[in-house]
Formats: structure tokens, sequence, C-alpha cells
């Protein structure tokens, strides 16, 4: 995919989830739950996962207030995460870190973010990189049990 392509792409994606973000609610009898918060930009939200006993992430949402990018990020990581093993889901927040960090180029690397790829090139903008990552380090420290997460 050309880099205008997906960067027009990109803008779609954000505002279709910024108006109608999937999973954006509290999840009662949450087995894992943690709060991120990016000062930087303002962000914050919750993060609400149902883990079963074999381990997939049967149910997950998100709620709370931020930017676009950080809005559109945790809807479409809940909507990426939903059903998958906490394992992938681990796995799937090592390659979006990249992603977003610049050290993996989705046209070149073997990856299996799906839609998550239009946010390669966000890394030109650092500060924004915090805010698209905001809803992944939240998951991944509820599932590690800590309760609030701080990008700073
Ligand atoms: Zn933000």
């Amino acid at each position: 995919m050309s880099h205008d392509s997906r960067s027009e792409l990109y803008q779609q994606v954000i505002l279709e989830h910024n108006k109608k973000p999937r999973n954006c609610r509290k999840l009662q009898g949450a087995t894992h739950s943690a709060e991120g918060y990016n000062p930087l930009c303002g962000d914050h939200l919750t993060v609400y996962l149902h883990v079963n006993n074999e381990n997939i992430i049967d149910d997950i949402s998100f709620e709370g207030d931020g930017c676009a990018i950080s809005q559109a990020s945790s809807s479409m990581m809940t909507a990426a995460l939903k059903g998958k093993p906490i394992d992938e889901a681990k796995d799937l927040f090592g390659q979006f870190h990249k992603l977003i960090t610049g050290e993996l180029d989705p046209d070149k690397d073997q990856h299996s973010l799906g839609k998550l790829a239009v946010f390669s090139g966000i890394w030109h903008f650092p500060a924004r990189v915090k805010c698209a990552s905001l809803a992944w380090h939240t998951m991944n420290g509820a599932v590690e049990h800590k309760e609030t997460i701080s990008t700073e």
C-alpha cells in the first residue's frame, strides 16, 4: 500500500472509530482492569477485560476521555483482541508497539496487525505515539495486575 493511501485510510479509520467507538462501556464482572493516563495530552481511560479459564479474552471494553487518536486506538484494540488468547494479545501489543515506533514496516515485515497497520507513520509524531499506545499499555497493565499506568 502506498504511503498516501495509507494516511488517507488512517484519517478515515480515526474518524469512523471516533464517531462509533466499539466496546465503549464499563464491563460488569471484569476479571482484569486498569486505568491509564497520558498527562502529555490529557488522555485518561480504563480498560476492562474478562478472561476465561482457558486464558481467552472473551470480553474487553474501555471507557474514558481523550483525543481522537486515543479513543480510536482504544476502540480498534478492543475489536482486535476480543476472542483472542492472552498470549496473542501480548504478541500483538509487541507488534503494535514496534509499528508505532517505526521498528516494523507493515509493507515489508511479517505481522498480524490487520487494520491496526493504519497506525504506521505515527512515529513521525512522537507526542501522538503515546496517544495511540495508551490503551495497549493499559490493557497490558491490567493483565499484569497493575492498577494504574502512566505514559510519563
Ligand atoms: Zn491524546
